[in-house]
């Protein structure tokens, strides 16, 4: 992947300049290579929350719209296409294209945006934290993907950026459970890079709005900066060294390790006309307000909660061995085993098991059941017995 990053100075998300930087950082790059009429492009935004755009949460739509009308000048189509956290339904996806300004970015340009809430399953035999990745099946439709992104600093996962935003081509309800079942940072890493590997054909390209950039404690900070590259580790890289975090503790690291990006050489810098403000230390800032992510401790105070979840359980010899659950689960989570008599039957990896309950619905013979563990049971005890005391 080359690893060829551009910046662009830009101080507002006024439409005139916005346009103009994603014209000059196109050129850099030679779109003009990439993008042919009438080619499908799915605009991965960044639309995590139904947020409005002076939040700083979402990708600007001033950003989008100028994406979208520069493609549009090669004659490509484009589709926005995000997956929120909380849910993936068509009024919902109306409502969130509303107030993060997707549908007037859509009214202007007249691009489309994406209403298949449908998903798609793709084998990753050479996964390292998944071997099966769900995803939403747009990605199926179009020939290419922009990855659009918005950075910011999360609590939980810290420093979000380009590679981060593709984890929004996971369906909604299971975003949540698939964080849930990771122990560490690292195996959160490795899932997104998992991603980009599956998307290797048709990530084209990747961009950060760091125009406005979210810190921790969700106060917005100017970073005035546009940047644009082929590698998505390449634009992580320069993000994190413009907001002074270390990358060999970040996915760049992890990538690096995977081969992806060299971590002690992860981008070289395009150069124009004016090229004080093409460096990256033009952009660096000192005091940017980072939270620490999460550690490998609250990853696993999060497993335990995962743990009191409800989950599929098959009777092995109620089993008729049809092999169904385990072709429809999205992670290769249901293993077929031989019992002593020869019988075939179902049996489930939980350590693999995301709880998309596809097998209890899938299952023709209702056998697979959804059980709620002694754990939770436990825990709405105490619960509840605590409320009571406290009542009394
Ligand atoms: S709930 Fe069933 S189908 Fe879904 S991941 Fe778990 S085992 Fe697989
Ligand atoms: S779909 Fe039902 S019957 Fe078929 S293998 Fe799975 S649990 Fe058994």
């Amino acid at each position: 992947m080359e690893n060829l990053v551009s910046l662009k100075y830009l101080d507002s998300y006024e439409y005139e300049k916005v346009r103009k930087s994603v014209q000059e950082l196109f050129a850099d790059l030679h779109i003009e290579q990439i993008i042919k009429p009438k080619m499908k492009v799915l605009i991965k935004v960044c639309l995590p929350y139904s947020s409005a755009p002076d939040q700083a949460i979402t990708t600007h739509p001033a950003i989008v719209r100028g994406v979208v009308d520069v493609l549009s000048e090669f004659g490509a189509k484009c589709i926005l296409a995000d997956s929120p956290y909380d849910k993936y339904t068509t009024s919902h996806m109306e409502k969130v294209y509303i107030n993060t300004g997707m549908l007037e970015v859509a009214n202007f340009t007249k691009c489309k945006l994406n209403y298949n809430l449908k998903t798609t399953t793709i084998d990753l035999p050479n996964g390292v934290e998944t071997k099966s990745l769900t995803l939403l099946d747009i990605v199926n439709d179009v020939d290419i993907i922009i990855n659009l992104a918005k950075v910011k600093i999360d609590k939980r996962l810290g420093y979000l950026g380009a590679t981060s935003n593709l984890y929004g081509l996971v369906p909604a309800e299971m975003k949540t459970l698939i964080l849930n079942r990771l122990d560490t940072l690292k195996d959160y890493y490795n899932y997104l890079i998992d991603i980009v590997s599956a998307l290797s054909d048709k990530l084209v390209l990747n961009i950060a709005d760091a125009v406005v950039a979210l810190e921790a404690g969700e106060s917005q900070r100017m970073l005035s900066c546009l940047s644009i590259s082929k590698n998505v580790f390449s634009l992580d890289a320069v993000m994190l060294d413009i907001l002074g975090l270390n990358l060999n503790e970040s996915i760049v690291k992890v990538a690096s390790d995977r081969g992806l990006v060299d971590v002690d050489n992860p981008y070289s810098i395009e150069e124009g006309e004016s090229v004080e403000q093409y460096r990256v230390e033009n952009f660096a800032v000192y005091d940017y307000k980072l939270t620490q992510p999460i550690n490998k401790n609250r990853f696993k105070q999060r497993q335990y909660f995962n743990s009191c979840q409800q989950r599929p359980v098959i009777d092995a010899n109620k089993c008729k061995g049809c092999t169904i659950c385990s072709e429809i689960c999205p992670t290769n989570a249901i293993m077929m085993k031989y019992d002593k008599s020869g019988e075939l039957y179902a049996e489930i990896d939980y350590k693999k098991c995301i709880f998309c309950n596809r097998c209890h619905t899938g299952c023709p013979y209702s056998i697979v059941e959804l059980k709620t563990p002694m754990g939770y049971k436990k825990l709405t005890k105490s619960i509840s017995k605590y409320n009571k005391e406290k009542q009394s």
